[in-house]
């Protein structure tokens, strides 16, 4: 399946904190929504470029980099990165997606 919004539906992603190994492949995929904080593990950004330090927050994914975050999520090793539709929460990407 190609990456792309259903429907031009908006996406958001949320990184599980507690399987996140720290690679920082994310960040090098997707540096716009992806940053490791001083805790070494890897968190989400908000539109102003700001780190999101709660656990498990969520971020809308810009249409434009939607490739590059969904990458992201495919070859996050700890399978942590969860990319879902903003309007009922389905997973579209991720550990949790229906489709591979
Ligand atoms: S790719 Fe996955 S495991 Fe690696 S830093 Fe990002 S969220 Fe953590």
């Amino acid at each position: 399946m190609s990456p792309q919004t259903t429907d031009g539906q908006d996406l958001e992603v949320w990184i599980d904190q507690d399987l996140c190994t720290g690679d920082g492949i994310c960040a090098q995929y997707a540096p716009e929504v992806f940053e490791l904080d001083i805790d070494g593990l890897a968190y989400v950004k908000d539109g102003e470029d700001e780190l999101l330090q709660d656990p498990g927050a969520t971020t809308r994914i810009p249409l434009e980099i939607l490739n590059d975050v969904v990458e992201s999520a495919k070859e996050c090793p700890g399978e942590c990165i969860h990319v879902r539709r903003s309007a009922d929460r389905v997973e579209v990407y991720g550990p949790n997606a229906e489709e591979d």
